[in-house]
């Protein structure tokens, strides 16, 4: 990656750069991903399209957000977590008012739905950002 406000190429897992010492969070000055110049207020990388990330907040831990899922993920607790009230809530929907009515089997269904999601949490795929697109740490 290259640091967001010197575009100098970085170590993947720098938290700061190098040459600036500026939070590889903060910056929008350059893209992250291929180093091109872009517009201050731009969203997306006009060279590589890559969307770019704005620091909203804290960062989420990856780890707790997974943990919440595989431990707790049959009430959405991570989704609520990482910002998705929407999703979150749906899950919530489904595994404690469906599951009242199903005896359980849509709870397990979405146990299981946020256990998986839990481990792609931790696995760094699929799920990486939270709902103010800052990149899980
Ligand atoms: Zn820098
Ligand atoms: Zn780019």
């Amino acid at each position: 990656m290259y640091c967001r406000h010197c575009g100098k190429e970085l170590n993947e897992n720098a938290d700061y750069c190098t040459s600036c010492g500026v939070s590889t969070n903060k910056g929008n000055a350059y893209c992250s991903f291929c180093g091109a110049e872009t517009n201050e207020a731009a969203d997306v990388c006009v060279k590589c399209g890559a969307k770019l990330k704005k620091l909203n907040g804290e960062p989420k831990s990856k780890i707790v957000a997974g943990l919440l899922g595989v431990f707790l993920g049959a009430f959405g607790i991570h989704r609520f977590y990482l910002g998705y009230t929407t999703i979150g809530v749906v899950q919530l929907i489904l595994s404690v008012l469906l599951g009242f009515f199903t005896c359980g089997v849509t709870t397990a269904i979405v146990g299981l739905w946020g256990f998986i999601e839990g481990i792609l949490i931790i696995c760094g795929t699929v799920i990486t950002t939270d709902s103010d697109g800052n990149l899980l740490q």
